[in-house]
């Protein structure tokens, strides 16, 4: 299906519409950016790794019966999606500490977080992303209760899926961003799965393998990406 009028610009993806109003084309850019778009950068090859690696997740998710909204590959930088209609919210789950946890409860970066913590935070970049809660998406009609209670529970399975994937590559699934949305009465997983979104890191050396190295500046970010891609036996491929 090709892609038809722009509808979205995001900070790494672009959506378009397509001949089924039911159906997005979504187009992975080479653009990075952290700390709400101050840190910006185009990195080669960037679009297309992350495209083929967040096909590869979403097929695994669906097998492991995660239900979400990927459709196909149909270029080496864009897929085919089912359109949704967003929850505005965040669902993050730790493993380890890292990153905002850090910073807001002053915890050591890579203590282990047992049980793994759940978090929600609102999609507002003017307003930094706060942290809510879940009185909070009731008061102001965010969601139903039975959708936080399907998201935060959704939300874990894809933990018990990934650790796994991730463990058997050499790698510790530290924590994960989610977004989910409704599609006529099911709610899927939506958005993306990619090392933009999670933190991995190599689970002998923890080394960091993901956004970390472009937000503190490490440098080999997307080569980290790649390697990441190749232990977990993605096929990436792309255009000479
Ligand atoms: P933190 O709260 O520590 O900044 O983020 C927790 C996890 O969620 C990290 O893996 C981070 O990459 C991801 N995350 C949180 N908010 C966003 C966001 O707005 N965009 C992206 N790409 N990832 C996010």
């Amino acid at each position: 299906m090709k892609r038809k009028e722009l509808l979205y610009t995001g900070k790494a993806k672009s959506v378009y519409a397509t001949d089924d109003p039911q159906r997005l084309v979504l187009h992975f850019r080479n653009d990075t950016s952290a700390f709400d778009g101050l840190k910006k950068e185009a990195l080669d090859r960037k679009g297309a790794v992350n495209n083929q690696f967040n096909a590869f997740i979403m097929t695994k998710l669906a097998e492991a019966g995660v239900p979400n909204h990927f459709e196909s590959l149909i270029g080496e930088d864009e897929s085919l999606v089912k359109r949704l209609t967003m929850f505005p919210v965040e669902c993050v789950v730790r493993n380890i500490a890292a990153g905002g946890i850090c910073k807001r409860l002053g915890v050591t970066e890579g203590i282990d977080l047992n049980p793994p913590t759940f978090e929600f935070f609102l999609k507002n970049d003017q307003l930094h992303d706060p942290m809510i809660n879940e009185y909070h998406i009731r008061s102001f009609g965010w969601a139903q209760d039975s959708d936080v209670e399907t998201m935060k529970s959704l939300t874990f399975r894809v933990n018990d899926v990934l650790k796994k994937l991730f463990s058997d590559a050499g790698l510790l699934l530290v924590d994960y961003k989610l977004e989910f949305g409704r599609f006529d009465n099911q709610i899927l997983l939506g958005d993306e799965f990619t090392p933009d979104g999670c933190r991995l890191w190599d689970a002998e050396t923890r080394k960091k393998l993901d956004k970390d190295r472009f937000r503190q500046g490490l440098g080999g970010v997307i080569e980290a990406y790649e390697e990441v891609a190749r232990r977990l036996g993605v096929p990436l491929k792309f255009n000479a």
